[in-house]
């Protein structure tokens, strides 16, 4: 005999499938909305190439016409935007939103931050960082690790359900390492295993390992961040192909942080996707990633008032200088997660984490990197490594209207990406006129269905 609470359950469970097998915001053609972009010049970064007057027509949040020869659909709205130059979205192939470590009162040690500071107020952080981001044209993110109890997670799903607007965030949930993650816990907080432990799943045995994939997949991650080498017994080539295995089951790729000349070989033979790291490879380990098609997320310090060291910049520059004269897949990535007093601009105001995320054009521009290089780093080769380039990226019919506009012409003059004027995401208009309009797209609800992960 069926209980009342037996009965009620089956109902909310009958309900919850019906919800999960609609497909998430079919637009009926009365909801509709076309926006045509006429753009004074578009770039593709692809070929490093532009073309002069060109007409982007967006239907709901896809692009359906792009050209020169586009004619505009009575009814929709037109953005002008012909003083500007157009281009695809930004990607920053490897940061951390929901971690902020600071001078004070951490001294610069990340390892307090998280005793410091809670999942929920890292969260809220996240928040505010992924809308710097995009205000400064980032329009994807691999959000790899060191996000507490999966805020990083819990950002995208926010983003994609509709909640708040900002960039496509490609979350890998906590760090996978061997015993002790990326850190040296103390006895105590390794057995009670509930200090620092967030931020590192800890799996050692193959067994683990399949266990820490899973986990992480099934909590909502679209990637897989490993430890390669942080601890003296690592991760082997099989140890990591099994990582790479079990990632596939789940449509996810697997990025590995690399510190050691011996683990960058060990990540190169088990053919991971993405190195996250590059100060231990040499120009034999570049050769071998092109050879291979591994990304490279090197995270290149520049040489700041409020960041790093003449010397270490010096090295930074010449291992990128050696990863893009070996024909290395690069990525634009940063690590941006440290935050201090002067972080100002010249006039005394804050940076945002936008601001200080694309300032790592310094390192590009010290290694003399040519700009159409630089641009694909910062387009297509992020959406390559960040796996979405099937559906996001390219300015093509089809793909998610995700793009910007700035004045002058980056590939002259990679710096005219620091001033974005224009900002859209999924067919929306995010920024106008250098000033964010976000008012219309703060929604009390998961507007876009509360099951989309
Ligand atoms: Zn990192």
């Amino acid at each position: 005999m069926l209980t009342r609470l037996t009965l009620l359950l089956l109902v909310v469970l009958t309900l919850e499938m019906r919800i999960a097998a609609q497909p998430a915001q079919a637009p009926t053609a009365a909801q509709k909305k076309v926006t045509v972009v006429r753009a004074g010049r578009l770039i593709d970064p692809e070929t490093g190439s532009a073309i002069a007057n060109a007409v982007i027509v967006v239907e709901n949040d896809r692009i359906t016409q792009v050209g020169p020869n586009v004619t505009t659909p009575p009814g929709a709205e037109v953005i002008d935007l012909s003083k500007l130059t157009v281009l695809p979205g930004l990607v920053d192939a490897h940061t951390h939103l929901g971690i902020t470590y600071k001078e004070f009162p951490e001294n610069n040690i990340y390892y307090l931050t998280y005793v410091l500071e809670s999942t929920p107020l890292r969260a809220i952080q996240a928040s505010s960082n992924a809308l710097q981001m995009l205000n400064s044209g980032f329009t994807v993110v691999r959000d790899v690790g060191n996000n507490a109890l999966y805020v990083d997670v819990a950002l995208r799903m926010a983003i994609e359900q509709g909640w708040m607007p900002g960039p496509t965030i490609i979350p890998s949930g906590p760090i996978i390492g061997g015993t002790g993650g990326q850190f040296s816990p103390t006895p105590e907080m390794f057995q009670q295993h509930k200090i620092v432990y967030p931020e590192y799943i800890d799996a050692d045995t193959h067994d683990e390992i399949i266990k820490a994939v899973r986990q992480n997949l099934l909590f909502g991650a679209k990637v897989i961040k490993i430890c390669v080498d942080c601890k003296p017994w690592g991760y082997s080539v099989d140890d990591m192909k099994l990582f790479v295995a079990e990632a596939a089951k789940g449509g996810a790729k697997v990025d590995g942080h690399v510190q050691t000349p011996e683990g960058a070989q060990r990540a190169i033979d088990a053919g991971i996707y993405v190195i996250s790291h590059g100060r231990a490879l040499s120009p034999e380990h570049h050769k071998q990633m092109a050879q291979k098609g591994i990304y490279l997320a090197s995270t290149d310090t520049p040489f700041t008032p409020y960041r790093g060291s003449e010397a270490a910049f010096q090295d930074t520059v010449a291992k990128l200088q050696s990863a893009h004269a070996n024909k290395v897949l690069l990525t634009f990535s940063t690590d941006m997660d440290y935050w201090n007093e002067r972080m100002k601009n010249d006039k005394g105001e804050w940076l945002t984490r936008g601001d200080l995320t694309i300032n790592f054009l310094q390192t590009w521009r010290a290694a003399k990197i040519p700009a159409k290089d630089i641009l694909k780093a910062l387009t297509i080769t992020g959406y390559q490594a960040a796996d979405v380039i099937r559906e996001r990226g390219p300015i093509k019919p089809g793909m998610f209207a995700d793009f910007i506009a700035v004045p002058g012409n980056p590939l002259e003059d990679i710096d005219a990406v620091r001033n974005v004027q224009f900002v859209m995401k999924n067919g929306q208009v995010f920024k106008r006129d250098g000033v964010m309009t976000i008012d219309k797209l703060l929604h009390p609800g998961p507007i876009y269905g509360w099951n989309r992960r």
